[in-house]
């Protein structure tokens, strides 16, 4: 059997060895076995290997460097994604988890214990603030919160805090972290930074680079690319990527061989999807306004607050905007009834274009003043560019803002 990724990886210093990230995408880390030829890896649905392997040419978990013995622990499949994932991210290592959230509490768990403090974004996807704030706490771990601007101007004392928790884009309202300025400037500190860089996918952006430790992704979202399947990724480096397996494999969130398989293929085409989306999404951005919206939240915006930000951190501006209609609920309900191409539904990252209202969905968990407070209105509309012809896209909106009006 040979493995690709003794040859592929910009890590690897040889520059005889070097291929770019589109190239990585589709060959990085894949399984090829001599004997049968194949091109794309194969999908080992099997939960058990057996054991004792004495083969001397056995394939290594990397995670025991030992042959497999049970998926639960590691598989061939899925340890294929993960060298091919790792590389897209630039770092050293990576473990797939069986969505977002389980990437996100293993690792958390992994480095928090008992009476050690957490740092955390106070804008956060719904579901990890609830974790944070709900369940993390009930362990006997504290947790500050802060907000982008006091963490853009790190103002506050690292040395507090065993751990820094934040997402690298806010959703819906698009603020950008400056991951530069943190990586740089807390790598002299003992704390732990992890970021939830999923808004930006590692197409857009990749902050292991920039210094933070850990990068996690939901990767239902860029990294399908499909709205298909529920997936979590965790980058770093090998020794906290050790640490963090040994909790997978006692909090059991690994997928399953075959979602590894299809997540594989996914990321095989994520540079066309995410640059076309990318596209998209700033030709949208744009349009709103030259419509008169006036609040539309897109970091590739030149108007936006965050623009200087985004363009220091970010290859490419992401496919999420958000924008307000400035109308009563009724009338952005009936708006977004109006679309025909772009339908409801509350996620991101898919090849389809996808509206969402955050008032009645990601953010709900806070009160409706809370909501006003932070630009969330009944009117605030989250649009998430899929790879459609933009004239359709365009059109679409177009008729709906004459129909919701009237
Ligand atoms: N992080 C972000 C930024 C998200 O938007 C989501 C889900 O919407 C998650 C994490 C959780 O991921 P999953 O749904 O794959 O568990």
């Amino acid at each position: 059997m040979k493995i690709l990724r003794e040859i592929y990886g910009v890590n690897d210093m040889k520059p005889s060895k070097r291929y770019e990230r589109e190239t990585i995408a589709i060959h990085g880390g894949e399984i090829e076995d001599l004997k049968y030829g194949n091109i794309s890896t194969p999908i080992f649905e099997t939960s058990v290997f057996s054991y004792p392997n004495i083969n001397p040419g056995a394939l290594l978990d990397k995670n025991r460097n030992l042959p497999f013995i049970y998926t639960r622990l590691g598989n061939p499949t899925i340890q294929s994604l993960e060298e091919k994932y790792a590389m897209l991210e630039s770092a050293e290592d990576a473990l797939a988890f069986s969505s977002g959230m389980a990437a996100i509490s293993s690792t958390l768990l992994t480095f928090l214990k008992k009476g050690d403090r957490l740092l955390s974004l106070n804008k956060l996807y719904g579901q990890t603030l609830d974790y944070i704030k709900n369940h993390l706490t009930s362990y006997g771990i504290e947790v500050d919160f802060i907000g982008v601007e006091e963490l853009n101007n790190l103002s506050f004392d690292p040395r507090k805090y065993k751990m820094l928790f934040f997402e690298s884009i806010v959703n819906p309202t698009m603020e950008v972290i400056d991951i530069k300025k943190i990586g740089k400037e807390l790598s002299q500190y003992n704390i732990i930074t992890a970021v939830d860089s999923t808004m930006a996918s590692p197409v857009n952006q990749r902050p292991y680079e920039s210094g933070i430790d850990i990068v996690i992704q939901s990767a239902t979202k860029y990294i399908s690319g499909h709205d298909d399947v529920t997936f979590g990724f965790v980058s770093s480096s090998k020794e906290l990527i050790n640490d963090i397996s040994i909790k997978r494999k006692v909090l059991g969130g690994i997928p399953d061989p075959i979602q590894a398989f299809l997540i594989s293929r996914s990321l095989k085409t994520i540079f066309l999807r995410v640059n076309k989306q990318n596209e998209n999404a700033l030709a949208i951005a744009q349009f709103l306004k030259s419509l008169g919206i006036q609040i539309v939240n897109y970091p590739g915006l030149s108007s936006f607050k965050y623009y200087k930000t985004a363009k220091d951190n970010l290859d490419g501006f992401g496919g999420v905007l958000s924008f307000d209609l400035n109308c009563d609920y009724q009338s952005a309900e009936k708006f977004m009834d109006s679309l025909n191409i772009i339908k409801k539904a509350p996620t991101f990252g898919g090849i389809e274009s996808l509206v969402t209202m955050p008032w009645e969905t990601s953010h709900t968990y806070i009160t409706e003043k809370e909501r006003i407070e932070i630009g969330i209105t009944q009117s605030l509309l989250r649009l998430s560019m899929g790879i459609e012809n933009i004239e359709d896209i365009k059109n679409d909106i177009n008729n709906a803002i004459n129909k919701y009006k009237n």
